[in-house]
């Protein structure tokens, strides 16, 4: 068995972009998902399949979204909840409840609330750094407070340990990797396309990126496949 983790960023109306889809176009991709009774699994559950063997659901899907921007609940969200499904979110701490500071978009920023609301609904939530940096051109002393800080602040305000990461821009290197074992989480998805197998390093765990602009046939396929199409 291979598990697939679907990568999302933006999903809201406007132009088609390799990291925004379409709100018509994510339902019918989890339209797709429920009528072929897929089931949303957790990052605990995954890291317990490729760690010691847990058993899952038969389709499992865990549903990823990076970044943390207010349309995965304005949009994503009602989506979701009309399958009964479950997703993860990871954060970038400081611009919670803002526009995004890393890319010239200025994006709005899901709020504590809105975190909250999906928290109760059984949404899980990592951590995308604190400020969204390319870690590979910080300080080991810059890189473990973004990798920290981010990790304190989710867990104070949401009163659950924080186990996942997710690397900014896909970057990593070995370093990294030991640096965020090292802050007590339990695990981190890469942007390395695939499915996940049984001994698959938890630290570098595969996602398949869905694009703005794939269609229905590439979903399919990389849902499959476990790799992103050009
Ligand atoms: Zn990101």
């Amino acid at each position: 068995m291979r598990i697939p983790v679907l990568m999302y960023h933006k999903v809201s109306p406007g132009k088609k972009e390799k990291y925004r889809i379409s709100p018509e176009k994510f339902a019918s991709q989890m339209e797709y998902l429920s009528k072929k009774r897929y089931q949303t699994i957790s990052p605990d559950e995954i890291l317990g399949f490729v760690k010691g063997g847990r058993a899952l659901p038969k389709r499992p899907v865990l549903i990823t979204f990076d970044d943390g921007y207010k349309d995965n609940f304005t949009h994503a969200y009602p989506i979701l909840k009309r399958y009964n499904f479950k997703a993860t979110i990871f954060l970038v701490t400081q611009y919670i409840g803002k526009k995004n500071g890393w890319s010239k978009g200025g994006e709005e920023i899901l709020s504590w609330e809105e975190i909250e609301e999906m928290k109760r609904e059984g949404f899980s939530f990592g951590s995308h750094t604190h400020t969204h940096p390319n870690l590979l051109e910080l300080s080991r002393d810059k890189v473990l407070s973004e990798i920290r800080d981010s990790k304190r602040i989710l867990e104070e305000r949401l009163e659950e340990p924080i186990s996942f990461f997710t690397y900014p821009y896909g970057k990593f290197n070995s370093r990294i990797k030991e640096m965020v074992k090292g802050a007590g989480y339990s695990g981190a998805f890469s942007t390395l396309p695939g499915k996940n197998s049984r001994n698959e390093d938890p630290f570098l765990l595969r996602r398949i990126l869905i694009r703005g602009y794939d269609t229905k046939l590439h979903f399919i396929l990389n849902l499959k496949l476990g790799r992103s199409r050009i």
